[in-house]
């Protein structure tokens, strides 16, 4: 997939994209949107967290002394934006158990497609913590946008985004209020439509996860 967003990773693989045309089709159910879900969760993580630090310690293996590398630098906070942004938690925790998880609720108002924030609730120490932001959906961006300059607010320095989907209007919101956040996507989309959904995506991704439609 071409383009010219510098904040943005569109993950190709094979197994990505099967995944995700599983996930598409209006015909998957439930259960199994849930298990594609963690299971793209996963893959992308895997991707996002290419860039960690390591550092070297010391071991023994059976037959020799060797210095090898273990992950070092800042702890992992994974902060979902409710309620889609709870479908990624458990593939991004299975590759990241030591994480801590915060939750920030933010709705879209209808009329205006501008975030209301209802509900905040973070780890203690998370200026000190690498996040990574998980929302199924970058659409207009404008959640993810107010949901990082809170977290910006609460002195976190450290953040990328990871998404199943985005559209290039997102992509382009969080270019413009957050360009230091790179964000980490299994396609990007067409379009948003006049509701703000993505095109051709997938539909409403919380009611698709949790079954509410
Ligand atoms: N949120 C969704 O769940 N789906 C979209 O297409 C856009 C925002």
């Amino acid at each position: 997939m071409k383009h010219d967003f510098p904040n943005l990773n569109v993950i190709e693989h094979p197994l990505i994209k099967h995944k995700l045309t599983y996930l598409r089709n209006q015909d998957t159910t439930t259960d199994s949107f849930r298990r594609l879900v963690r299971e793209l969760s996963q893959m992308l993580a895997y991707e996002a967290t290419r860039d960690l630090p390591t550092e070297n310690v010391t071991i023994r293996t059976p037959l020799a002394e060797i210095a090898a590398p273990v992950i070092s630098g800042k702890k992992q906070c994974i902060v979902s934006i409710l309620r889609a942004g709870n479908g990624m938690l458990d593939g991004m925790l299975e590759l990241l158990p030591q994480a801590r998880v915060g939750h920030i609720g933010i709705y879209r108002d209808p009329a205006t497609l501008e975030p209301v924030e209802y509900y905040f609730k973070v780890p203690q120490d998370i200026a000190e913590r690498m996040v990574i932001v998980v929302d199924p959906m970058l659409a207009t961006g404008n959640s993810a946008a107010a949901a990082i300059t809170r977290l910006k607010e609460h002195g976190v320095t450290t953040v990328k985004m990871v998404c199943l989907l985005a559209a290039p209007e997102g992509v382009r919101c969080m270019l413009e209020r957050h360009p230091d956040v790179s964000i980490t996507v299994a396609a990007l989309d067409d379009h948003l439509n006049d509701h703000g959904y993505i095109v051709p995506g997938l539909g409403d991704a919380g009611d698709r996860i949790f079954g509410t439609r």
